[in-house]
């Protein structure tokens, strides 16, 4: 037998992703002013970022940043625990743990490494790990890393998920779940899943990238909407590149629990400290979607609209009262034709494909944003009703 080669297999792998037309394409923003974006020269109103609030560009997280990098330069040079942690980092740190209620939280570099650093530390290969089937990548790669049993129950079927959890009764257990799912857009049953935590000894986990900043009484969440603290709902993953336009994330928690991450969680000990800038810009950010209710306000009535247009126009969606409003297609080739033709009428809708759903639900992911205005979504309602129906027909 020889050796199998790897960039072979790779090459392999791609060329039956191009036969089955589920080849992902990059596609180069050339200018964003808000969700007026241009591609390939051509200008299109976006509606797929994760910009809720519209903060990404805001004059005042540019200042924030321009100042910190004025003021301490660009990178933080060190991991957190060799000299990389600075007070941007540290005062963002009490700012996100003060809005999400919780006793401290912790900065991470991204969302990804959050998930893996907090499932890391917390989970071992004796344990189990139960997840709703429709988690984040990120989630389930977690669960991976840290060697523990893992169990994927029907999306947001508390039943199931009580079922899993005792098939190993004796087994340290972590359920995680995201608030808002990502590409559904509908919020996880948390009190029922918090209250079974409870119940059972196990540790509850939520992942809120998309529920941060959109949801509950001054935007601190799924769960502060859903009324569950952190006795409830121990660890929580937020990020700072979806409604707070910046990037990064954070786990908060209890202290023991962030104290716990800082000496087990590979992902937050063996990387460098996000740029301190960062942190500047993303404290402004907290303050802005803390007090500018009016985005979160203008976002729902834009949500309201959407929905209300797209049920007058015959146009199916899905159960969703957040940003995240995907157009049901199910067949991938024609989610890809119809999302092309949203794009000759100057909307980017970008095709979500399997494997980022599951097989035979594809979709458009249409994201809304306080920086849309009525205009915009009426355009909208309408050039997806001619897309929808030319593909109906054609
Ligand atoms: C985007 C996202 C992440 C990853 O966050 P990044 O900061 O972009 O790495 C994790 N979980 C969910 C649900 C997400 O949507």
């Amino acid at each position: 037998m020889s050796r199998p080669d790897l960039l072979d297999r790779l090459a392999r792998a791609q060329a039956i992703r191009t036969r089955d037309g589920l080849l992902r394409r990059v596609r180069m923003i050339e200018r964003a002013d808000g969700p007026r974006i241009v591609i390939d020269g051509k200008a299109l109103l976006n509606f797929a970022s994760n910009d809720y609030l519209g903060l990404a560009q805001h004059p005042a997280l540019r200042e924030a940043m321009t100042h910190a990098v004025a003021q301490s330069g660009v990178g933080a040079s060190a991991a957190h625990l060799l000299g990389g942690h600075r007070d941007e980092h540290a005062a963002l740190e009490e700012k996100l743990a003060a809005w999400t209620g919780r006793e401290r939280a912790l900065l991470f570099s991204t969302g990804y490494m959050a998930n893996l650093g907090a499932m890391q530390a917390l989970l071992s290969a004796d344990d189990i790990c139960v997840q709703d089937k429709l988690n984040h990548a990120s989630l389930i790669d977690g669960a991976r890393l840290s060697g523990a049993q893992l169990k994927r129950y029907a999306h947001a079927d508390v039943a199931v998920a009580k079922r899993q959890l005792a098939s190993r009764p004796d087994a340290a257990a972590l359920l995680a779940t995201d608030g808002v799912f990502s590409m559904d857009g509908d919020v996880a049953p948390l009190r029922e899943l918090a209250a079974l935590c409870k119940k059972k000894h196990v540790v509850l986990m939520i992942d809120d990238a998309h529920g941060l900043g959109v949801l509950g009484t001054d935007g601190a969440g799924s769960l502060a909407e859903a009324g569950l603290s952190q006795d409830d709902a121990p660890v929580l993953m937020g990020t700072l590149g979806k409604a707070l336009g910046v990037a990064g994330a954070f786990v908060a928690g209890s202290a023991a629990l962030i104290d716990g991450l800082v000496q087990f969680a590979r992902a937050y000990i063996f990387t460098t400290a996000m740029p301190p800038a960062l942190a500047a810009a993303a404290s402004v950010a907290v303050d802005l979607a803390r007090a500018e209710a009016w985005r979160r306000d203008k976002l729902h009535r834009l949500i309201a609209q959407f929905r209300e247009g797209a049920d007058a126009r015959g146009i199916a969606l899905m159960p969703s009262r957040t940003p995240i409003q995907p157009v049901p297609i199910d067949n991938s080739e024609r989610a890809l034709r119809i999302s092309q033709q949203m794009e000759n009428a100057r909307f980017y809708t970008p095709a979500i494909r399997p494997p980022s759903v599951p097989a035979g639900k594809a979709r458009l992911r249409i994201t809304l944003s306080a920086s849309h205005e009525e205009t915009d979504i009426e355009r909208l309602l309408d050039a997806l009703a001619s897309a929808l129906a030319a593909q109906r027909n054609g």
